[in-house]
């Protein structure tokens, strides 16, 4: 989630960050609010005028999308969940909240935060702007009206009751609460997402049809992005559940081959890569075999080929302090999020500071297809 972004800081212990798509946003933002929002209801500005107060208000709109995403993460880790991240995106934010919220009544809370936060500002500032609207300059009440229709139309947009949104959340925790099954609750949630984005992207076909040609083209987008983000928290809820209570332990494959500290280059070649079909080794100490690093054809692509009797792999290896590990009674769904998280195929398995296994991608994909053919046999 953080590869494609700009690290702002950190609030409260969660690490903040701008996707590059929103430098585009930013502009489109900018861009319309100086040429088409403001002038016609504050006529007789300068040209320069129009564009610092829409760029001004675009960074404040911004400040809103992180209070909106500040408000879910607050009450997560209020109940418990840690948060690591937020990055902001075209549509709004995205949270990295590290596991499923564990009561219906706790999902309620987490996601009508973000709207309720929204809506409350996006009043305060009309409130606000009434007020102060005798005393201070336009350009003040125009920032003031723009945050608060911005304000408001984000708390409403993520109300939908389209999963992933907020209000496909809010959706979901009434049905688990109903039904008393978070998985059932999810496949109706998700399938309800669906039935609004295909609305969507029908009333946009409509209106491109009918003339609307932008306002359509942009429904039509917002009904596709729905649809996906619908089908891809379907197959990640799912897929949490059917690995729910399942450690790495069993998933793992145990006593991987390892390779020792001073080994040479050629060897590992000759001896793993070669002899034994294998793309990544951990190394561990001659001495007393606890885990030192790990070693993948990549780091010896890296080094000249006429050094590799010289070289050892511990002179080229991942250390072992800049590497992600599992243990075994980790749940696999938290070690498989650090898979994807980082984009690894594997993650060695350690016990007090010893190695015990290997979690690979195929681990867990052989591990799921024995699920799904006893699965299909008991069925
Ligand atoms: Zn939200």
């Amino acid at each position: 989630m953080l590869n494609h972004s700009l690290r702002l800081g950190r609030i409260h212990g969660i690490e903040i960050a701008v996707h590059w798509s929103w430098l585009i946003i930013f502009v489109l933002f900018t861009w319309s609010l100086a040429v088409f929002f403001f002038p016609p209801l504050y006529p007789g500005w300068s040209v320069a005028t129009y564009w610092i107060v829409g760029a001004i208000s675009t960074v404040l709109l911004f400040a809103s999308v992180l209070l909106h995403e500040l408000s879910h993460s607050l009450v997560a880790e209020a109940q418990g969940i840690p948060v690591s991240s937020i990055t902001l995106f075209v549509f709004g934010g995205v949270s990295s909240i590290q596991s499923e919220p564990r009561t219906a009544r706790d999902e309620f809370l987490m996601a009508i935060a973000g709207p309720a936060s929204s809506i409350v500002i996006g009043v305060a500032c009309y409130g606000l702007m009434l007020i102060l609207a005798p005393v201070v300059p336009e350009t003040v009440v125009a920032v003031l009206l723009s945050m608060a229709i911005y304000n408001v139309i984000l708390g409403l947009f993520n109300l939908i009751p389209g999963f992933p949104l907020d209000g496909g959340r809010v959706f979901r925790s009434i049905v688990w609460a109903i039904t008393g099954s978070l998985w059932r609750a999810t496949a109706v949630a998700t399938t309800v997402g669906q039935v609004f984005a295909y609305l969507f992207i029908f009333a946009g076909l409509f209106l491109a049809i009918a003339g609307s040609f932008v306002s359509g083209i942009w429904l039509v987008f917002i009904g596709w992005f729905l649809n996906n983000a619908a089908v891809t928290s379907r197959q990640q809820a799912e897929l949490e559940l059917l690995l729910r209570g399942v450690r790495v332990g069993s998933v793992m494959t145990a006593n991987p081959p390892a390779v020792l500290a001073h080994t040479s280059l050629a060897d590992f070649v000759e001896h793993y890569v070669l002899a034994q079909n294998v793309r990544a080794v951990p190394v561990v100490s001659e001495a007393d075999g606890r885990i030192l690093g790990l070693v993948t054809l990549q780091e010896v692509r890296a080094v000249p080929r006429a050094e590799w009797s010289r070289t050892t792999v511990d002179q080229v290896m991942v250390p072992a302090n800049r590497l992600k590990v599992a243990t075994r009674d980790e749940p696999l769904v938290e070690a498989l999020r650090d898979l994807s998280a980082e984009d690894l195929n594997q993650l060695p398995v350690v016990d007090r500071g010893r190695l015990v296994g290997l979690l690979t991608r195929s681990d867990v994909i052989r591990y799921l297809r024995v699920r799904e053919e006893l699965g299909q046999r008991a069925a």
